[in-house]
């Protein structure tokens, strides 16, 4: 008999155990501070996560993340975590990747970083602020999650957090 996994499970299932994870405490979460936050203090969805026309090229890909209404705004993390990746790419800009556990958020398009790749950040931490950098018709920020290698739909993962957090 085969073992079980999260793959066999399928999203739904990798979804539940992900949130068993993310609210059992992990890390060394302090009980004072915020499990998570929102990375802008508005969210306005500009384009959401799934095929698309690509705005410059106008081919058909698949959008990874989501994108959000931005104007040299501050960018929280999302949750408790550590800084992975900061970097440079040609379509994605100046980018920030964090990681918590086996999920990392990546941030881009980013105006400017205000941490530093190893640096341990807490859930509201201010840790970016938006730009327009890599290719980009206006500004906003991108925001992609990833759980085991899986791209997750932003959104969703959002509206989860908030609603299995209160
Ligand atoms: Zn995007």
């Amino acid at each position: 008999m085969k073992t079980l996994t999260s793959k066999h499970l399928g999203s739904r299932a990798a979804f539940a155990m992900l949130f068993i994870w993310l609210l059992s405490g992990n890390a060394t979460l302090a009980r004072a501070q915020p499990r998570y936050a929102l990375p802008l203090k508005s969210i306005r969805v500009t384009s959401g996560y799934g095929p698309r026309k690509h705005p410059l090229s106008g081919e058909l890909r698949l959008h990874r993340g989501t994108d959000l209404a931005a104007r040299s705004d501050s960018v929280h993390s999302i949750l408790t975590g550590t800084v992975k990746t900061i970097g440079h790419h040609h379509q994605l800009g100046l980018y920030l990747i964090t990681q918590h556990g086996e999920l990392e958020i990546t941030y881009g398009h980013l105006g400017d970083t205000w941490v530093h790749a190893g640096q341990k950040i807490y859930a509201g931490q201010q840790i970016a602020r938006t730009g327009a950098s890599g290719q980009v018709t206006g500004e906003h920020l991108h925001l992609s999650i990833r759980y085991r290698g899986r791209y997750l739909n932003p959104m969703r993962f959002l509206e989860k957090l908030v609603q299995n957090t209160h």
